[in-house]
């Protein structure tokens, strides 16, 4: 199947009179005739349900539709993206590892990697993205095994050059981690340029309804663990919390993956719901299709916006003034650069403030990547936790305003935008 079947037809396929629709098992729990059928199931977990917090048939296709569409191997769906975020990297590292990470990501990744994780006795160590690998390389010691980033940044919209971070990652045997939130596979594929691991918050375009609250971790099942010294102890070693099982001899290319959900997934829990597995599943069938308009109506947007007096800057991949333009040409597949905008407003944080006051189509809210267009201002919303040093590491001035285009009329959008920066000038 071509990627836009995959989002329509995905990984469900009926049996004779069985629902065409995926259907949803919003079951806790499933039945078993007799203990040793139940037995097998604890041992063999990929064989069948037993418990919706290890497995559930709604979850399972909605994830093996995500593999899919990733070209991945296998996936595990999460409660949120920071979820998703927090088991990958608690699956591959200990107390006493560290992992090495973009600065440019996410305010509240960069929360949970800068204090939370560190409380745990995971160190991150971070790294300007833009950076030469030698630089990026001095971070690296023998406990390191994470090499971390987001493909688009949040909202610095930084790209990153995902040659120059693979290289670093197979030198060292690192697993190359990739969220891959904001770009979806219709746009670009991290498989394609040496990622290990892809994360989502399908809470965002994956979704993109603003509905569900979700994340998903994919195995691309092409990190090689076995004789991989790094990973000796987690995943090359048997598991005595789990039957003594060894994860990377018994699961084949899905280690990663079966790792995640046999033992962090068993132990810390924050599965998805089967309800936001079924909705999200059924949002995900047109994301082919807003995922074109919302790039289309982008483009248009950050073209205007380039040209109108009241702006300092835009930065937004698909123009061929910005700074990443040539490589988001290299990486991205030609369908588009996203929803995703971000552009500095002259007048500082008042006249950014007034601005995003003014907006009448375009609604205030603390999130991104959804149908309808909107609007934030970091600097006094998301990002207010963050000192002004930190705001400057996470690339987030005063003066910049974040825009998630839609997929309404671009006219509509338009209109709203330039009545608000007249507005802003008062
Ligand atoms: N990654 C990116 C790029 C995000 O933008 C976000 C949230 O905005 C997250 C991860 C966290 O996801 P969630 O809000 O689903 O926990």
């Amino acid at each position: 199947m071509e990627f836009e079947s995959k989002c329509v037809q995905g990984s469900y396929s009926p049996k004779n009179g069985e629902p065409r629709v995926l259907p949803l098992a919003q079951s806790t729990t499933f039945f078993y005739e007799n203990a040793d059928k139940m037995a097998y199931v604890f041992d063999y977990p990929e064989t069948g349900h037993l418990y919706t917090r290890i497995s559930n048939p709604t979850i399972d296709a909605f994830e093996k539709k995500i593999a899919m569409l990733e070209d991945g191997v296998a996936a595990l769906a999460c409660s949120s993206g920071m979820a998703a975020e927090t088991l990958a990297i608690l699956n591959a590292c200990s107390a006493g590892d560290n992992i090495i990470s973009s600065s440019m990501v996410y305010g509240g990744t960069y929360n949970l990697f800068n204090v939370t994780l560190r409380r745990y006795g995971v160190d991150v160590r971070f790294f300007d993205p833009d950076a030469k690998a030698e630089d990026i390389e001095k971070l690296i010691d023998d406990k390191t095994k994470i090499i971390y980033g987001e493909t688009i940044a949040n909202p610095a919209m930084t790209i990153l050059d995902f040659d120059k971070f693979s290289k670093i990652a197979n030198k060292y045997g690192l697993i190359f981690m990739v969220d891959n939130t904001l770009a979806t596979p219709y746009l670009l594929k991290p498989k394609d340029h040496g990622a290990h691991v892809v994360l989502h918050s399908t809470t965002k375009y994956l979704d993109g309804h603003a509905s569900c609250v979700g994340g998903i971790i994919v195995d691309l099942g092409n990190f090689k663990f076995q004789g991989n010294p790094r990973f000796e102890e987690l995943f090359n070693q048997p598991d005595e919390s789990y039957h003594g099982r060894t994860y990377s001899k018994d699961f084949g290319n899905a280690t990663f993956a079966a790792k995640a959900r046999c033992q962090m997934m068993r132990d810390f829990g924050s599965q998805m719901s089967p309800f936001n597995a079924y909705l999200t599943n059924l949002n995900s069938e047109t994301l082919h299709l807003r995922m074109q308009r919302h790039s289309e109506n982008a483009q248009k947007i950050a073209e205007l916006l380039e040209k109108h007096p009241q702006v300092e800057w835009v930065k937004y991949p698909g123009l061929k003034s910005d700074k990443y333009y040539d490589i988001a040409k290299k990486y991205y597949r030609g369908n588009g650069f996203g929803g995703m905008l971000v552009f500095g407003i002259k007048g500082g944080k008042e006249a950014a403030v007034k601005f995003q006051d003014s907006l009448k189509f375009l609604s205030i809210v603390t999130h991104i990547a959804d149908s309808r267009s909107s609007v934030l201002h970091p600097a006094s919303t998301t990002h207010r936790q963050l000192t002004a040093e930190d705001l400057k590491a996470c690339g987030v001035p005063e003066n910049l305003i974040r825009l998630s285009i839609g997929i309404e009329d671009y006219k509509d959008i338009e209109a709203d935008i330039l009545q608000a920066l007249e507005a802003s000038k008062k």
